[in-house]
């Protein structure tokens, strides 16, 4: 199995290379298709397995080959949640990196540092951003960032999410998003709250488990 299988394109592979990674992991040989094809998942993994490329790279495939308008003002394309910022901060270096070959745009958000620099960033509108719950809820409450263009949601490290409290959040930004979407959903465990978010949230998911 190689990533060219996958169904990724040159500039992806290019940096795949680039990070010295030759094989595919089981997450990522079951989740990557499955995200090019346009399909909901649902993925139990946890940290170590490959989780981030399993998204980041056919999040930037997608992004990459569907030609739509421009990006609006204050629009976002994709947007991920993740638990915490270490987390953000991570995810957003990944996509910087599989990302270089690509003319996408991406940022990322995280409470405890300045608003004003992040609300600045989104003006332009952006192909993905990358955000923690309470301040992704101060940003949008600020009319910061919108979401009339989103196509792909993804909540990262769900369970966390739900155990550090932010669940409100979480329903509330679903609220308001696009009804016609892509949704994906990681967490470490699928327990019954998990479940229970995933009922109002993905459509036909592929399950995978690693
Ligand atoms: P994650 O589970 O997403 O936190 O990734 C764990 C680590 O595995 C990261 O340091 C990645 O750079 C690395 N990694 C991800 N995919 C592969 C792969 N296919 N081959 C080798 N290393 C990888």
């Amino acid at each position: 199995m190689s990533f060219s299988a996958l169904g990724l394109s040159e500039p992806l592979l290019k940096a795949v290379r680039d990070q010295g990674y030759d094989t595919p992991s089981p997450i990522q040989a079951q989740a990557i298709p499955a995200v090019i094809s346009g399909r909901d998942i649902m993925a139990a993994a946890q940290t170590g397995t490959g989780k981030t490329a399993g998204f980041t790279l056919p999040l930037l495939e997608r992004l990459s080959s569907s030609k739509g308008p421009a990006v609006k003002a204050n629009n976002v394309r994709a947007l991920v949640i993740t638990p915490t910022r270490e987390l953000a901060a991570q995810v957003s270096e990944s996509i910087t990196n599989y990302g270089k070959y690509l003319n996408l745009h991406s940022t990322v958000v995280f409470g405890g540092v300045k608003i004003n620099p992040q609300m600045m960033r989104l003006r332009q509108g952006v192909d993905v951003l990358v955000a923690t719950p309470g301040r992704l809820m101060d940003l949008y409450n600020q009319n910061a960032v919108k979401f009339s263009q989103l196509e792909v949601l993804i909540l990262d490290e769900a369970d966390r999410m739900l155990d550090m409290g932010f669940i409100r959040d979480i329903k509330k930004i679903i609220s308001v998003l696009p009804k016609k979407r892509q949704n994906l959903l990681f967490s470490a465990t699928f327990s019954p709250d998990i479940r229970a978010l995933a009922k109002g949230l993905v459509n036909n998911p592929l399950e995978i488990s690693v």
